[in-house]
């Protein structure tokens, strides 16, 4: 392990454009080949008549049927298996958030790719072993738990699995084990913050944090931006899914501009939700991948329903796979009110502009007198709120901006700090409450 350099894979991460199409290309073929032993994947292929041979360049992808969700979840738990079950060693499920959960087993050789690539980001961000990392996530079947785990323990680092949750707990072993990097969902990195706060922490002083990683829920560059200021830290976006094996997909690099997807483990396609056809670079979509070094459960063409867009140009990190913008949410998070689509995220990024208001919102959806409207809940960072005329013109000022942001005036009411519902794990940030007609 060279520790000078920047890159933890220097062969993998330098690829160049043509390097990365190559590879693609012979891992495609192999994985096309892997495939054939899923009753699944045969299936599919001998419906939509095709055979592994038409597969010949990444240019003809396309001509494989996409796998969604609802495929994994009809042949729940190990049907789209290309391996036999007892050649694996762990299985993960995804947290459920939309809907039953989906089954994915790995092999000790998917483990070890997986905690590669989560040790590759690390690396990326400037993780040494010299560094003590503490891992907030859940541990268990979500897989931010084990994910960072393994990744950060081949990088070398002592790491601390602190688990979820018990913030007082959180905050001593920052402090007596001189935590310099935490990963966290960005809702819980703004509670810790409060709490340390609340405890008289001052985290530049009293701490040795000097990272964080955040992931796991779409956030606004402003959330990010807050946690940075609050915590005096650089803050990386980590995406991850299940489906994909968990945290490691993608990631920014210093630059923190995208998320490098790391392309000799994906192929990356963007597509329209609604026509499936691909977008132009630089347009938003569905995010559609192909796992391209799994052993366990490879997946074809896999719909995401994560929304976002492929960023033109070269990074000057030195890192050619292409990067991702941060994530806008997914397809079935997107808002349709009174015929206009919204992403919380919007919400969020305007909310943040506001300094009086902490991270801490929901978003609900109602029919009042037949006519559907949104409330916006945001808790202010305040306890007492007695200036009412304060109070009068910073609501004014953020319905204004949301309107100019969403297109519909939303109803807002500024609480007091503590009366939103905390959720463990994942923020919930929309409440559906509509009559469906
Ligand atoms: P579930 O699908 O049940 O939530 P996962 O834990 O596999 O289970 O969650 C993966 C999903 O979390 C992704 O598909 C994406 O929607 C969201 N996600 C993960 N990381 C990020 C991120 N950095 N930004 C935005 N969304 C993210
Ligand atoms: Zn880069």
């Amino acid at each position: 392990m060279d520790l000078t350099s920047r890159y933890f894979n220097p062969e993998m991460e330098t690829l160049d454009r043509d390097g990365i199409r190559a590879l693609q290309t012979e891992r495609l073929h192999s994985t096309l080949r892997h495939c054939m032993n899923s009753g699944f994947y045969r299936k599919r292929f001998q419906e939509s008549g095709i055979s592994v041979e038409d597969i010949r360049t990444l240019d003809d992808l396309h001509k494989i049927p996409f796998t969604t969700k609802a495929d994994l979840r009809d042949t729940y738990p190990f049907g789209t298996a290309s391996v036999p079950v007892d050649k694996c060693v762990r299985l993960h499920s995804s947290s459920g958030t939309t809907g039953n959960p989906t089954v994915i087993l790995h092999t000790q050789r998917d483990l070890d790719q997986w905690a590669n690539a989560v040790a590759r980001c690390l690396w990326m961000v400037g993780c040494r072993p010299s560094d003590v990392f503490q891992n907030s996530s859940g541990y268990g079947m979500f897989t931010g738990g084990l994910g960072f785990q393994y990744g950060a323990e081949k990088l070398g680092m002592l790491t601390v699995p602190a688990a979820a949750g018990n913030s007082l707990r959180q905050l001593k072993f920052i402090k007596d084990f001189g935590t310099t990097v935490l990963h966290a969902i960005p809702s819980y990195a703004s509670r810790l913050f409060e709490v340390m706060v609340e405890q008289g922490i001052d985290p530049r002083r009293d701490t040795k944090l000097r990272t964080l990683v955040i992931g796991a829920e779409p956030h606004s560059e402003e959330t990010r931006r807050r946690i940075e200021d609050m915590l005096g830290v650089k803050a990386y976006n980590s995406f991850g899914m299940s489906e994909m094996c968990g945290p490691g997909v993608a990631f920014e690099c210093p630059e923190q501009n995208g998320l490098h997807i790391w392309e000799d483990y994906y192929i990356v396609e963007i597509v329209d939700p609604q026509t499936l056809e691909p977008v132009p670079d630089g347009q938003i979509g569905e995010l559609v991948l192909t796992t391209i070094n799994r052993e366990a459960m490879p997946l074809l063409r896999y719909r995401t329903r994560d929304l976002t867009r492929i960023l033109p140009g070269d990074c000057p990190c030195g890192r050619h796979h292409i990067r991702l913008d941060r994530m806008q949410g997914r397809s079935d998070d997107m808002i349709i009110l009174k015929g206009v689509n919204i992403f919380p995220i919007q919400i969020e990024k305007i909310l943040m502009q506001f300094p009086e208001v902490s991270s801490d919102y929901l978003i609900t959806l109602e029919t009042l007198a037949d006519n559907d409207g949104m409330t916006v809940d945001v808790e202010l960072k305040q306890m007492a709120i007695d200036d009412y005329g304060m109070l009068e013109n910073l609501s004014k000022a953020i319905v204004r901006a949301l309107r100019d942001e969403i297109l519909v005036t939303p109803k807002l009411r500024l609480l007091p700090k503590g009366s939103l519902p905390q959720s463990e794990g994942k923020a919930v940030r929309v409440k559906d409450l509509r009559k469906k007609f």
